[in-house]
C-alpha cells in the first residue's frame, strides 16, 4: 500500500468512528456542517477510501449500516436522501434478495388469483405505500447507497464497530441502525411443522412458495385468527379453495375486536364460503403417502384433510446477533428511548424489533405494523441528522384490507386509532359500515371504522389523539356510523376538531 493510501485510509477510518461517536449525540452539532468541514468530495473520498480499506472491510459505506432491508429500511433510506445524507455514507445490509417493499402486500395483492393482477415487485417497493417515490434496486444505485443482499448479519463486535456477515463479509460501522423485524413463529418439527405444504409468511420467497402451493391445492387450513389468518383465509376464498380456519379463542382478532365484531367480520367470511373451527387446538400435522402435508389433527382427536396449511400464530422480534445490545424482558426486541437510541452509543433499533415508550399511554410497546415502521423510521434518522430531540409519540393505527380483487363481491377495509380499553359501543349494522368506539373513564380512547370515507378515516387519529369525554348516550342512540361519527365530531375541543 502506498503512503498516500495508507494515510488516507487512516483518515478515512478516523472519520468513521467520529461520525459514529457525532451521530448518537444530541449535543453535537448537525451532521450537515460537519460533512462541509470534512467531506470536500464525497465521490472522490469514497473511490480512495474503499481502495485504501478493501483488504479490510467488505464495504464500502461505512458512515451508517442498517441492518435488514425491509419495511423501516426503505423509509430510513428516504429520509437519509432527503436530508442529502445518503450518497456514499450508507449501507444496507439484507437478508432477502430484494431491496425493500412494503411488506403488508404479501397478504394482500400478493395472493390474488393468479388471473386477478396480483401484485407483483417492482410494483410494492417503499416507499409506494405511502405515496412516495418507488424505490427501485436502481433507485439505490442512483442515490449512491450500498445494498448487501442475501447475507444476513450474524455476528456484532461494538467495541470494534463491525458486523460479521453469514458468508463471511467483515463490516464495520460508524452509526448502526437494527431493522431487522420479526420472524414468523412455527410449529415444532416434531409436531409437522416443517412438511411440505406447511407455510409461514414472513416474506417475498414464502408467499411465491404459498403461491405454488395454492395453485394445486384443494383444501386449505389457516391456522390463527389474527391479521395474517384473517387476510391469507380471504385470499384462499378468493381462488375459490375449501378453506377452514382454526384457532383456539373464541372469536377473530380477539386482540382487537370486540367479540360482536369479531361476529360480523365471521359472517362475511362464511358468505364467502370459510369455515371456522373455534376453540380448537391442534395436535399435529400429519403427512400423507407423499410425504407432504395431508391433515390436521386435533386434540379433541378429530381430524381435518388438509393439503396446504397456513400457519399464522404470531412473530417474534429477531434479536438475532443483537441480544448484547440490551433486551427488553418484557415485551420483547431491543430497548431503545424515545430517539430509537439504545444503550450502546451510536446503536438504533427501528420497526418491530423496537421496544420503545408509547409516550400517550406511558408505556413500553413494541409495535408490528407498517405505520409504525415508517414513522419511527424518519424519526430516528431525523433525530440522527439533525438537532431534533423531541421524543416520539406514536399514536397507534392498525388496518387492514381483504376482500379486494377484482369481482370481490364485498371488499372489507377497516381502520382503528388509538387505545382499545374501557367499554364500547358499537353503531351501524355493517351493510357497508360499522363503528366501535372504546370509552374509558369518560373518555373516547380507541375508534375503529368499517368502510369508512376518507373524511371519516381522516377524523379518527383526531379522535383518537386528544381523547374527548363523550356523551356515551348520545353516542349510543346515533342511528348510523355518520351520526355517530358526528357525535363524537362534536365532542373534539375547538382546536382539534378543525
Ligand atoms: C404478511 C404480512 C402482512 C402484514 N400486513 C400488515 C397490515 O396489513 N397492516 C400493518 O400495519 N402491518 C402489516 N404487517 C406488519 C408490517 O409489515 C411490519 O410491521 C413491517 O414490515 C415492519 O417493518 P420492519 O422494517 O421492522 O421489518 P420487516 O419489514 O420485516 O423487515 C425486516 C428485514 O430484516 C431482514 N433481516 C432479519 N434479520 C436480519 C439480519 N440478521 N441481517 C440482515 N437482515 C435481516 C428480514 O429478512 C427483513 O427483510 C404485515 C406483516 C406481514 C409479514
Amino acid at each position: 500500500m502506498s503512503k498516500v493510501w495508507r494515510s488516507m485510509a487512516t483518515l478515512s477510518n478516523s472519520l468513521s468512528l467520529k461520525h459514529g461517536l457525532f451521530l448518537w449525540s444530541t449535543q453535537s452539532c448537525s451532521l450537515d456542517k460537519l460533512s462541509k468541514r470534512y467531506l470536500i468530495s464525497s465521490r472522490s473520498f469514497r473511490r480512495s477510501f474503499s481502495i485504501a480499506a478493501s483488504t479490510n472491510f467488505a464495504n464500502e459505506n461505512r458512515e451508517v449500516v442498517i441492518v435488514g432491508g425491509g419495511n423501516s429500511a426503505g423509509y430510513a433510506a428516504r429520509t437519509f436522501v432527503e436530508h442529502g445524507m445518503a450518497d456514499g455514507r450508507l449501507c444496507i445490509v439484507c437478508k432477502e434478495a430484494y431491496a425493500p417493499y412494503e411488506r403488508p402486500t404479501l397478504t394482500k395483492g400478493y395472493l390474488f388469483p393468479l388471473d386477478k393482477k396480483p401484485a407483483r415487485l417492482p410494483g410494492f417497493y417503499t416507499c409506494v405505500g405511502s405515496g412516495g417515490e418507488r424505490q427501485t434496486p436502481e433507485w439505490y444505485k442512483e442515490k449512491g447507497i450500498e445494498m448487501l443482499y442475501e447475507d444476513p448479519v450474524a455476528d456484532i463486535d461494538i467495541e470494534k464497530q463491525t458486523l460479521m456477515t453469514h458468508s463471511g463479509k467483515l463490516l464495520k460501522y460508524g452509526s448502526l441502525i437494527i431493522a431487522t423485524g420479526c420472524t414468523a413463529s412455527r410449529f415444532p418439527e416434531k409436531i409437522g411443522g416443517n412438511l411440505p405444504g406447511v407455510h409461514y409468511i414472513r416474506d417475498v420467497a414464502d408467499a411465491d412458495l404459498l403461491i405454488s402451493s395454492l395453485e394445486k391445492a384443494r383444501k386449505v387450513v389457516v391456522v390463527g385468527g389474527g391479521y395474517i389468518g384473517m387476510e391469507v383465509a380471504a385470499a384462499a376464498s378468493g381462488w375459490k379453495l375449501d378453506t377452514t380456519i382454526i384457532f383456539p379463542g373464541e372469536h377473530l382478532l380477539p386482540r382487537l375486536f370486540t367479540p360482536s365484531l369479531a361476529q360480523k367480520y365471521e359472517e362475511l367470511y362464511q358468505e364467502h364460503g370459510v369455515k371456522f373451527l373455534k376453540g380448537a387446538s391442534i395436535k399435529s400435522l400429519e403427512a400423507g403417502f407423499d410425504g407432504r402435508v395431508a391433515a390436521v389433527k386435533l386434540e379433541n382427536g378429530s381430524t381435518i384433510e388438509a393439503d396446504t396449511i397456513i400457519i399464522g400464530i404470531g412473530a417474534k422480534p429477531a434479536v438475532g446477533p443483537f441480544e448484547g445490545v440490551g433486551l427488553n424482558k418484557t415485551v420483547g426486541g431491543i430497548q431503545v428511548d424515545g430517539q430509537f437510541r439504545t444503550s450502546v452509543p451510536g446503536i438504533f433499533a427501528i420497526g418491530d424489533v423496537a421496544a420503545f415508550p408509547l409516550k400517550m399511554y406511558g408505556r413500553i410497546a413494541r409495535v408490528e405494523h407498517v405505520d409504525h415502521a415508517r414513522r419511527s423510521a424518519q424519526h430516528c434518522v431525523n433525530a440522527l441528522l439533525t438537532a431534533r430531540t423531541d421524543a416520539y409519540d406514536y399514536l397507534p393505527y392498525f388496518y387492514s384490507r381483504v376482500f379486494e380483487y377484482e369481482g370481490s363481491p364485498r371488499k372489507v377495509w377497516w381502520q382503528f386509532f388509538g387505545d382499545n380499553v374501557g367499554e364500547t359501543v358499537e353503531i351501524g349494522n355493517f351493510e357497508p359500515k360499522i363503528a366501535t368506539f372504546w370509552i374509558d373513564s369518560g373518555k373516547l380512547k380507541g375508534v375503529l371504522v368499517e368502510s369508512g370515507s376518507p373524511e371519516e378515516f381522516q377524523l379518527l387519529p383526531k379522535l383518537a389523539e386528544s381523547q374527548p369525554f363523550v356523551d356515551k348516550a348520545k353516542l349510543q342512540a346515533a342511528s348510523s356510523v355518520e351520526e355517530a361519527l358526528e357525535v363524537a365530531h362534536k365532542s373534539l375541543p375547538v382546536e382539534s376538531a378543525a
